[in-house]
């Protein structure tokens, strides 16, 4: 029998709901590997490689694989299942609304144009206690960016302790050469003092003291760091690279700190410890999007907007209206209405009691992390159920999947990082794994 046409064939699995060009790759990729009835397969598996919903049942919060801290209605597409195989892909409005535009760029009062970060600029600045913010793509642009605006051609001191790499690439000395601004090592790699950034400011053109949060690892032992309130005695304004941006270290949106954030420094406390700017990114412990954001003096925050990176750097609309809702979030007070701050705070007996419901696996008491590279062996009381063997393939099968982490043999489903309302799906993605 001849092969069937690639249009013909595209057009026979037009049911898994792609755009026609789509299905054509899928139906010439089956017909190539000599299988023209694997085409509906091969369409199911491109649909599936496109950006869309998971459940995290790896108890990892802010897992960088699943898009870093979690957003409330960001998912705007239907789940992929063949019940929904019709749902077009893409935005949809979340209700029948008018399309409309924004203020993006645009200053109601004077009806001239406005600046687009200055919306978020008020609320970021008020929730660290400080006098001016600026947003950026992420935190590695935001500490590029304030090198290149502050320090090109000068020297940074910074110390050999936290020369690191904070993960995924990004190389403190290599976004220095980036910058253009030189790199000045000070002290020795498991204790610096105030005394050596003082010595290389007496000795060289030192246009900032920059300290970097080392977020993913720890030296224990002999150690030493300066503090930033002994640094900003020196001179030069302090720049502190925090990374995991927790907003402030009493944590007034949840009334009390827990344990696991205890050593983590605040933004607020930071800079009232004396730091010029802090830079931290939005989607690790803020919560919130993708972003970068600079706080603190509002001259050097300004030299930063004015820089001709800042037209590379900003970000976009999307990013900025979930940024304004979640420093919103943050004024009310309100750790519910940020999903990572609700999933963080659930007390463990209410995921225990979720466990048991699930009526499927063995429930256990697990533990939770931060990820991200924050927190480093801070662990959060947890709980979920375990199942014997590794699932963790069968799991990923379902729609949506479901992300799970094995341990020796032992699949471990992590409620922390569920949804309540996911934990049927995950109910019946376990009874499918195990074949029931
Ligand atoms: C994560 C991190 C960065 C990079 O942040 P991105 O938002 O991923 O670019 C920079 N510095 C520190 C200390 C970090 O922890």
């Amino acid at each position: 029998m001849r092969p069937p046409s690639v249009n013909d064939l595209a057009l026979r699995i037009a049911d898994v709901g792609l755009p026609h060009p789509l299905l054509v790759i899928a139906a010439r990729a089956a017909i190539a590997a000599g299988d023209p009835d694997s085409a509906a397969d091969e369409a199911h598996r491109l649909r599936r490689s496109l950006l869309g919903p998971a459940i995290n049942a790896t108890g990892v919060l802010l897992h960088t694989n699943l898009g870093r801290a979690p957003l409330g209605q960001q998912h705007s597409r239907a789940p992929l299942g063949q019940q929904h195989s019709r749902a077009p892909l893409g935005l949809e409005p979340d209700d029948d609304g008018p399309v409309r535009f924004s203020n993006l760029e645009f200053d109601l009062a004077s009806g001239r144009r406005g600046s687009r970060t200055s919306h978020a600029s008020l609320l970021l600045a008020t929730l660290t206690g400080t006098e001016a913010a600026l947003v950026v793509n992420n935190c590695a642009a935001a500490v590029t960016l304030v090198l290149a605006a502050l320090a090109r051609d000068r020297g940074v001191a910074v110390s050999r302790g936290e020369l690191v790499e904070i993960g995924g690439g990004f190389r403190v000395p290599e976004v220095m050469e980036q910058s253009g601004a030189r790199l000045v090592e000070v002290g020795t790699t498991n204790r610096t003092r105030a005394a050596d950034y003082r010595a290389a400011v007496e000795q060289d053109d030192i246009a900032l003291l920059l300290k970097v949060h080392p977020s993913n690892y720890r030296i224990t032992g002999f150690t030493e760091e300066a503090d930033v309130a002994d640094l900003a005695k020196i001179g030069p304004p302090v720049v502190s690279d925090l990374g995991s941006g927790l907003l402030d270290e009493r944590c007034p949106w949840l009334g009390t700190r827990p344990d696991w954030l205890a050593g983590e420094p605040g933004a607020r406390q930071t800079l009232a410890a004396g730091a010029a700017l802090v830079t931290f990114s939005g989607d690790k412990l803020m919560g919130g999007p993708q972003a970068g954001i600079i706080c603190g003096n509002a001259d050097l925050v300004a030299a930063c907007a004015s820089h001709p990176l800042m037209r590379a750097f900003r970000p976009g609309s999307l990013v900025l209206d979930a940024l304004q809702s979640v420093a919103l979030a943050y004024l009310r007070r309100d750790a519910d209405a940020i999903p990572f701050w609700r999933m963080a705070k659930v007390p463990v007996d209410e995921l225990a009691q979720r466990a048991e419901a699930l009526g499927v696996g063995q429930p256990a008491r697990t533990t939770a992390l931060a990820g991200a590279g924050s927190l480093p062996g801070q662990e959060i009381p947890s709980a979920g159920i375990e199942l014997d063997g590794d699932h963790a393939a069968a799991l990923r099968t379902f729609d949506p999947p479901v992300i799970a982490r094995v341990n020796e043999q032992t699949t471990v489903i992590d409620l922390r990082t569920v949804d309540p309302a996911d934990d049927t799906v995950v109910a019946a993605a376990v009874r499918q794994a195990l074949g029931q």
